[in-house]
C-alpha cells in the first residue's frame, strides 16, 4: 500500500478505478491535469496502473493546496545504507524470476511507434540504484544458438530504488517496441520485430520475467553534493534514468538527500504525443521552478533557427552559454538514448566551444577526468 505521509490536515482519497483509463495512455491522458498541484492526482493515476491487487485501496493525502510540495514517504530506508551500488546480483545463467505488475502504453495516438511503461515486481530481491539497468532474458530459444536461451537485453531503470509503489519491491522500465518495416514495401514484417521489446510490451500482469543485474555505474546519480547541477540530455526512452533521478530529487522524501541544486532536462522526441512522463516533469516545474528546468525538442513539430527539424542538440545550442558556464562551475552532464544522438551533439558542442575560443577536446577530457561527463547510449 502506498502512503503519502504528510503533516497537518489529512483526508482520505480513494484510488478509484476507471478501467477506461487503463488501456489508454495513463501518463498522457487528457484527464491528467495539474491545476490541483497535488501528487494525489498523479499518484492515484499512477497507482491505477498497479496490478489488480492494489485496486480499491486508499491513498492518504492532505488537502489539495497543502499537498503541493509535500513529498512521498518511502520504505525501507535501509536501501540508503549501502556504500556501494548493488551489482550483478543475478547473472544470465541464474536469472531472477520476477512478475509483471503492469504494462501501459505511455504515448499518444500520433506518436510514431509505441513506448510502454512496465512495472515489475521483484519483491525486494533485486535492489538497484537510480541510473542502473536491468537485463531481461526473453522467453524462447536463441536462433543463433539452438537450445540456448536468448541473449540478455539491457533496459535502463526508470524508477527510483523504491519503485513506483514506494516500497522497494518494484522496478519500472520504459521500453520502445522495436518494429521492423521492410524498406522496399514499407510494410511491417513481424518475423523481424525486436524479440525482447515486443515480449515486454505484450506482457500482461502476472506474467513471469527473467531478469539479471542490476548493472552499470556510469549513470549513477552523484549525491555527494546535494546542491550540484545536473544537465540531463535524452532522446526517447533515454529519459528513463532521469525519471528516477527526478523522482528522488522532487517526489520522494529521502532523509539523507535533500536536493537543493538545479536539474535541467532536455528531452528530444518526435512530437508532443511522444513526450514521456511529461505530467511528472511539468509538475516539478510548477513546484520547484528554482530547481528544475525542462526543455523539449520536438523534431516533427518545431523548427530550429535554420528552419530545419528541432533536435536536442539545437536546444543545447540555444542555451550553450549557460550550459558551458554551468559545466565550468562543476555541473554534471548526462546523455542517454539512441547512439545516433551523440555525433550531432558532439558536433554542436565543438562548434560552440570554437565560437567561444575554447578547445573542445581539452574541455571534454577535463570533464571526463572530473567525472562530470556521463554517457549511456545504445
Ligand atoms: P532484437 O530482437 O534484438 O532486434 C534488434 C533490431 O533488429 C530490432 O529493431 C529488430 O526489428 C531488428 N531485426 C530483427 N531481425 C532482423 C532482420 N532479420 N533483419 C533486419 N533487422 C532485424 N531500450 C529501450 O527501449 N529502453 C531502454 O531504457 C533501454 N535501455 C538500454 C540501456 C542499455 C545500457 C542498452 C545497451 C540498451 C538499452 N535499450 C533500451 C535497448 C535494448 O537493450 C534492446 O536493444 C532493444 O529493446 C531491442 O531489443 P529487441 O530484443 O526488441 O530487438
Amino acid at each position: 500500500m502506498a502512503h503519502l505521509v504528510l503533516s497537518q490536515l489529512s483526508v482520505t482519497v480513494p484510488v478509484g478505478i476507471d478501467s477506461s483509463l487503463r488501456t489508454s495512455s495513463v501518463f498522457k491522458s487528457n484527464n491528467v491535469r495539474f491545476g490541483d498541484k497535488s501528487w494525489a492526482s498523479l499518484l492515484s493515476l499512477d497507482l491505477k496502473s498497479r496490478n489488480a491487487q492494489l485496486r480499491n485501496r486508499y491513498v492518504v493525502c492532505m488537502s489539495v493546496q497543502q499537498a503541493s510540495r509535500s513529498k512521498v514517504a518511502v520504505k525501507p530506508l535501509e536501501l540508503e545504507d549501502a556504500k556501494e551500488p548493488p551489482l550483478n546480483l543475478y547473472k544470465p545463467k541464474e536469472p531472477y524470476t520476477a512478475t509483471i505488475v503492469s504494462v501501459e502504453r505511455i504515448v499518444g495516438p500520433k506518436a510514431p511507434g509505441e513506448t510502454c511503461h512496465i512495472v515489475i515486481d521483484h519483491d525486494g530481491n533485486v535492489p538497484y540504484w537510480e541510473g542502473q539497468s536491468y537485463g531481461v532474458i526473453p522467453p524462447g530459444e536463441n536462433p543463433k544458438k539452438p537450445g540456448s536461451p536468448h541473449n540478455v537485453r539491457l533496459y535502463s531503470i526508470a524508477s527510483t530504488r523504491y519503485g513506483d509503489s514506494f516500497n522497494g519491491k518494484t522496478t519500472s522500465l520504459c521500453v520502445r517496441r522495436a518494429v521492423y518495416y521492410d524498406p522496399e514495401t514499407g510494410k511491417e514484417d513481424p518475423s523481424k520485430n525486436g524479440v525482447c521489446s515486443n515480449f515486454l510490451c505484450n506482457s500482461k500482469p502476472g506474467d513471469k520475467i527473467r531478469i539479471t543485474g542490476p548493472s552499470g555505474k556510469i549513470m549513477l546519480l552523484p549525491e555527494d553534493d546535494p546542491n550540484a547541477t545536473h544537465i540531463m540530455i535524452a532522446t526517447g526512452t533515454g529519459v528513463a534514468p532521469y525519471r528516477g533521478y527526478l523522482r528522488r530529487m522532487f517526489m520522494e522524501s529521502i532523509p539523507n538527500y535533500k536536493f537543493g541544486g538545479l536539474a535541467w532536462l532536455f528531452l528530444g522526441v518526435a512530437n508532443s504525443d511522444s513526450l514521456l512522463y511529461d505530467d511528472e516533469f511539468t509538475k516539478y516545474l510548477q513546484d520547484y521552478p528554482d530547481h528544475f528546468r525542462y526543455d523539449k525538442a520536438l523534431s516533427r513539430e518545431q523548427k530550429n533557427k535554420n528552419g530545419g527539424k528541432m533536435y536536442v542538440q539545437d536546444k543545447i545550442e540555444e542555451y550553450s552559454d549557460e550550459i558551458f558556464k554551468l559545466l565550468d562551475g562543476g555541473a554534471h552532464i548526462y546523455f542517454c538514448g539512441l547512439k545516433g544522438m551523440m555525433p550531432g551533439i558532439q558536433e554542436t558542442l565543438k562548434r560552440v566551444a570554437d565560437q567561444r575560443g575554447e578547445n573542445w577536446d581539452q574541455k571534454l577530457s577535463q570533464l571526463k577526468k572530473n567525472k562530470q561527463w556521463h554517457v549511456e547510449v545504445y
